[in-house]
């Protein structure tokens, strides 16, 4: 049976503002728009997205998965709670670099949103300090177990238990695509906006991945929910 991949949220967080004069950023933001956009319509803000670090979710990204990520953001949506049903893009992705602190290596990029009327309150709302959580929402091939580094959807150890002196984790390998990137309302876990039809958390998602891994082939079509639509 093929393993399909998953389509999983990873919370981050809104980390600056951005003022001041820079010299180049009306042109990266204009590479975007239809017409040639003052610096006083949009607004900028840059998100730590994702990082090389076991998260609460028992989850990491290898340092090579996190370049890919960098080099795909630019030109991605920026959504509310992974709304792309119900709602269209606050804001577009207009470059991402990699920041290194210490062992954590992180994707930062930069947003812009368009200071329309409709989006008064929610620029105000980061400026404040309120919204300040994000989430990336990501498709990826293999969700590696970090004991024995089989797919764990086919091996037997369990994210956040000890095996010795090592914490098993998921390594998050093989990202297809970079959906979008949302801001979350602060407090919130991240994953628990994702809707259930279009992601689940990755420990569900991993009990539902084994269940079907160990039933027979004729409900492979019935996994579409988890799997990249
Ligand atoms: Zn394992």
């Amino acid at each position: 049976m093929e393993l399909g991949a998953f389509v999983f949220a990873h919370p981050g967080a809104l980390v600056a503002t951005r003022s001041g004069p820079e010299l180049d950023l009306d042109d990266r933001v204009n590479q975007f728009a239809l017409r040639p956009l003052a610096r006083e319509e949009f607004a900028t803000f840059t998100l730590d997205l994702c990082h090389n670090q076991v998260d609460r979710h028992f989850s990491r990204f290898p340092e090579d998965e996190l370049e890919k990520i960098n080099g795909m953001v630019p030109g991605r949506p920026l959504m509310e709670r992974h709304d792309l049903r119900g709602s269209l893009p606050r804001g577009t992705f207009f470059r991402s670099e990699l920041h290194r602190d210490g062992e954590r290596l992180s994707v930062r990029p930069d947003v812009y949103v368009l200071r329309t009327r409709d989006n008064e309150d929610f620029i105000l709302n980061i400026e404040g300090g309120v919204y300040r959580e994000t989430s990336i929402g990501f498709a990826f091939q293999t969700p590696e177990c970090s004991i024995c580094a089989s797919d764990l959807r086919v091996c037997n150890h369990v994210p956040g238990k000890s095996y010795g002196d090592a914490i098993c984790h998921y390594v998050l390998r093989g990202v297809i695509d970079v959906i979008e990137g949302s801001v979350v309302p602060s407090g919130s876990q991240g994953t628990g906006f994702v809707a259930a039809t279009r992601a689940l958390p990755l420990g569900t998602a991993l009990d539902t991945a084994r269940a079907e891994f160990h039933r027979p082939v004729e409900i492979a079509a019935r996994v579409r929910h988890w799997q990249r639509e």
